[in-house]
Parts: structure tokens; sequence; C-alpha cells
């Protein structure tokens, strides 16, 4: 049985499915098991647990949401559970998990040849391939409608020059999805490990997501073969459609991160004790934080739901989702940095997994569009007015 008794305040376990609640369950016991033993040590070495990978693989939780070319086809209250229980585990676990289903996996499934399709969705799900995406450059982070790579035809291949940074498992992929300018507009190409005139880089000296890796990836003259081009991604849309589907589970994922913050300092102010042999839960100012983060919590947890039983129905739009993960992500910064301040001098220590989540959360608030940007988006929607420029 697991540790981690939950969060419901408001019997939110009622409007989950059996199978919802088994996924939930799965996820939980296998981030108990296997992932809180070791989490600490990885994110203070800097390294990603990649002995896990495998295990992923045969739990389904790679493109668990996506169907056909044996992905365990979860509905997305069920995904969105999984992702929750990963980053209850660390942010980095759910970015590997986040990267190889939304933004490789799903790519080649929607924009992909049958060929691509055959060749690469079932090692993913397996865990015995491992992708990377590749969008973000030097220059260009929140405007990538600017990039600069270029991918220009020369015969039948294509030639592909230029560098993308801050990529999650650039340096352990054995396929980078890359999107770059070609005369016909943005176009995507799957680029395979070992090629002449790729080469990635790790980057190092990160205080976030220390349990995962992010590369940079160059380009020089690099010639991958014609059939390479995702054939159906056209234009940023594309490349933005993949980004939507992962801040769907980052929505759901940091709920996980916030609890497990959240519990942490529920129980520690009931075991401290301070001023006349009282539990510091005694103290008004301890409880309003503890009411705060609940009520959160619990908003959080009923955005993401609706938004997971909007996109079963094929009813979300991407503003929408930029509603979850604004939102969500920045409730969760907050649990952390309350979360951090309950347990007094404990909170700063390894010990507990409170600065951990801090810091990754500084990560996701910026990845997958900036607080910012999803402000934008959502005023955008609300006015008809970009407001981007
Ligand atoms: C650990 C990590 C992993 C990542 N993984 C990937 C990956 O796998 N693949 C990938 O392609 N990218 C990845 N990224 C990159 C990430 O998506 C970018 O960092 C993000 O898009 C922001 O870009 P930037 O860092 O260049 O910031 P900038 O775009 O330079 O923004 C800096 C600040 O300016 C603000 N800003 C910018 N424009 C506006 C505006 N119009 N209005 C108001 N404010 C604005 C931003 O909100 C932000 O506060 C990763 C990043 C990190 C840190």
């Amino acid at each position: 049985m697991s540790r981690f008794p939950g969060v419901d305040y408001m019997q939110i376990d009622s409007l989950f499915s059996e199978q919802e609640l088994l996924v939930r369950q799965t996820a939980r016991q296998f981030v108990d098991a296997r992932v809180l033993p070791l989490i600490r040590d990885a994110y203070n070495r800097g390294e990603f647990p990649k002995q896990l990978i495998p295990e992923m693989g045969e739990l389904g939780l790679f493109g668990a949401n996506l169907e056909g070319y044996g992905c365990a086809g979860m509905n997305n209250v069920e995904y969105g559970l999984m992702m929750q229980e990963l980053e209850r585990g660390d942010s980095g676990l759910r970015s590997f998990v986040s990267v190889q289903g939304a933004l490789v996996m799903y790519p080649i499934l929607t924009f992909g040849s049958e060929q691509q399709k055959e060749r690469w969705l079932p090692k993913l799900q397996s865990g015995e391939a491992i992708g990377c995406f590749g969008l973000t450059e030097p220059g260009y982070g929140s405007n990538p409608s600017a990039m600069t790579a270029t991918a220009n035809r020369q015969g039948s291949n294509w030639v592909l020059n230029g560098e993308k940074t801050w990529i999650t498992n650039g340096g352990l992929a054995d396929v980078a999805v890359v999107w770059a300018r070609t005369q016909e507009g943005i176009g995507a190409f799957l680029v395979e490990r070992g090629t002449k005139g790729y080469s990635t880089s790790d980057l190092h000296g990160k205080l976030s997501m220390r349990a995962s890796v992010t590369s940079s990836l160059h380009f020089a003259d690099c010639v991958i073969p014609g059939e390479n081009q995702l054939p159906s991604a056209k234009g940023l849309r594309a490349a933005l459609s993949c980004l939507t589907q992962a801040r769907f589970g980052i929505g759901w994922g940091v709920l996980g991160a916030a609890m497990d913050c959240y519990e942490t300092a529920r129980s520690y102010s009931l075991v401290r004790k301070q001023f006349d042999d009282r539990p510091i839960a005694s103290h008004q100012l301890v409880q309003e934080k503890l009411a705060w983060m609940i009520t959160e919590i619990t908003k959080a947890q009923l955005l993401a739901l609706h938004v997971g039983r909007l996109k079963d129905g094929g009813k979300v739009e991407p503003a929408h989702i930029s509603m979850l993960k604004r939102n969500n992500v920045a409730i969760a910064v907050e649990c952390a940095r309350l979360s951090r301040d309950l347990l007094g001098a404990n909170g700063i220590m390894d010990e507990y997994p409170i600065m951990r989540h801090m810091c990754n959360l500084e990560t996701v608030k910026t990845y997958e569009g900036t607080e910012h940007i999803h402000t934008l988006v959502i005023g955008e929607r609300v006015t008809g007015i970009p407001a981007y420029r």
C-alpha cells in the first residue's frame, strides 16, 4: 500500500471511475516503491535515474493516452492522474514522460508516415528508444516563430543547420524531433543519434530539474534522408499542438508536487512543537497557510479534472490548457514556498522533498510557455486582441 494518503478535501475521488483510480494507484505505488528511495541522490548527483526507463515502459507510462502501436490508450484523466503521481516523485521524471509521449510519440503518431510510426512508436512506448523535442533556440524561447535553424533540400535529402538548446533528454535521445525553417515554412524532422553533422552537449550547473538531462543540439550540414521529414507537420501550428498535449500533462503533474508539499507541511506541523509544548498546527498563522494550500489544491484539482473531461470529449481549446498550466503551476510554486516556511530550518534540507520541488517548479513555470505567455493567451481569448508584441 502507498504511504501517501492522497489529498482529497472535497470528495473529488467520487468523480473518478474505478479504472481512473486504479491507474492512479498503480502510478502511486511505483513512485513510492521505486522513485522515492532513489530520487534524492539522483537529484543531488544531477543524474536522471535511467534504470527506471524499462519499468516505466512496462507500466505503459510512455504515450499512455495515445492509441495503437502498443500504447496504453488511457483516457486523459487516467493520463493526468498518472502524471500527478510521477511529479509527486519529481518534476524531472514527469518531464521525461511528458517529452517521450506528448512531444515525441504524439507528433510521430499525428504527423508521421506509416513507416515512421512502425519504426519508432513501439520502441518509444517500451522505452527501448528515447526521444527529445528540439524547438527552443539560444535566441528564441518564448517566440519560436523566429527560429533560425534551417532544413534545405539537397536532392532527395534534407540538410540541417542550426542549434537548439534547453532540450530535455537531448543527450539521451535516440531520435530527436527537430523543428526547422524550410522554403515552404516550418517543418519537423526526425534526426537519429549518430547522424553525421549532429552532436549534443549536456547543460551543467542547473539548480532546478537536476534529475533530468537538458542539452543543446548542434546541426552542422547534417544530412538526413528525405523520408525523415514528418510529412504532415506543416508550420508552427503543428509544433504548438504538441506543446498543448504536454502542457495538459503539466497542469496535472504539478498537482502532485503541490500535494507532496502540502502533506509534508501538514504532517510536520502536527508533530513539531513550539510554545507551551503545543504543535505548531495549533497556531492560527500556521492553519492559515494550510487552509490556503488545501483550498488552492482543491480548486486546481477541479480545474484539471474539468479540462481532462473536455479533452476526452474533444471540446478542449488550447486556451483552456493555458489556464490550467498557468494556474496550477502558480499555486504549486506557492505551496512549495509556504510549505518550506512551515518546516522552518528543516524546510531547507534535502531530507524533505520541498526545496527540490520548489527548485523544479521554477523550470516548470518557465518551460512549455512561461506564465506571462499563458497570461497573454488567456488575454487574447477573452479580448480577441493578441498582445504578444
Ligand atoms: C529545464 C528546461 C527544460 C526545457 N526543455 C525543453 C525541451 O525539451 N524542448 C524545447 O524546445 N525547449 C525546452 N525548454 C525551453 C523552454 O521552453 C524555454 O526556456 C521557454 O520557452 C522560455 O524561453 P526563454 O528561456 O528563452 O525565455 P525568454 O523567451 O527569453 O523569456 C524571458 C522572460 O521574458 C518574458 N517574455 C518574453 N516575451 C514576452 C512577452 N511578449 N510578453 C511578456 N513577457 C515576455 C518571459 O515570460 C520570461 O519571463 C526547456 C527549458 C528548461 C529550463
